[in-house]
């Protein structure tokens, strides 16, 4: 089956960023059936707040390895929306017209139900782009106002709904998470995080549908061969899996 992993961090705190380990990744992928990547960057490398020129940096440090593999590596503009409106339209545009990206990145900066979210969605109503949220349950948890629960994020989805959501991480976000995403059609989720839990992807599948399911990974935090395992294990057909392995992704991003 083809493959694209919506879900991926190629270069993770500074390591993996020399261009032949950058080739050595592509061969492994392509050797799994992997033919595309959507490379989100290195989120995490200056802490939870970074400010506008550490967040250029690390999508610059993206737009390079996109450009050794043009035909493989997709990229995310990462931001922090708590730094303002001025900022996320800059550096938005900056991703887009510079290096052609294909969305927007959000981690752990604040929460998805946040004022600070009218902007991003702004910008990415603008210039057509997909918005992919980190999103974990809360429910035992504390820090909420910088983790968005699936709720969250699905609220995010229902107040926007001409633009196009990833809910990131189906293992994180289990099974009410799903019910939470129920019936929001611009949103879909990754099935990215944890290791694979049984029923998880099938009762994805049967709530959402199997085409707002999308394989993702989370390279280098997990590996791929588990994760497209965690697909091809499940009980659905083979149309259902070839869909989250590879269609969807490629729909909704406009791939080849
Ligand atoms: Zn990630």
């Amino acid at each position: 089956m083809r493959i694209i992993d919506v879900h991926t961090h190629p270069i993770f705190f500074r390591s993996g960023s020399k261009r032949a380990e950058v080739a050595k990744l592509v061969a492994r992928s392509r050797a799994l059936g992997i033919v595309g990547m959507v490379s989100l960057g290195d989120v995490l490398l200056h802490g939870i707040h970074p400010t506008p020129t550490q967040v250029s940096e690390m999508n610059d440090t993206n737009a390079r390895l996109q450009s050794w593999h043009p035909d493989f590596f997709s990229s995310f503009c990462f931001l922090n929306p708590v730094v303002g409106e001025r900022a996320v339209m800059k550096e938005v545009e900056r991703c887009v017209t510079k290096y052609g990206f294909k969305g927007i990145k959000l981690e752990i900066s604040n929460n998805a139900r946040d004022a600070c979210m009218k902007p991003v969605m702004e910008a990415a109503r603008r210039f057509g782009l997909v918005v992919l949220q980190h999103s974990w349950s809360m429910v035992n948890l504390k820090l909420r106002r910088l983790h968005s629960d699936p709720a969250d994020t699905a609220g995010l989805a229902r107040r926007h709904p001409d633009v196009k959501i990833i809910m990131a991480h189906l293992t994180g976000c289990g099974f009410r998470g799903v019910l939470e995403a129920k019936g929001c059609d611009n949103l879909y989720i990754d099935t990215s995080g944890g290791y694979p839990e049984e029923g998880l992807i099938e009762y994805a599948a049967e709530h959402l549908g199997a085409d707002h399911v999308l394989y993702g990974s989370d390279l280098p935090i997990r590996e791929n061969t588990v994760t497209i395992g965690r697909i091809l294990g499940a009980r659905l057909s083979a149309a259902d899996k070839q869909k989250m392995l590879y269609g969807n992704t490629a729909r909704l991003l406009n791939l080849k």
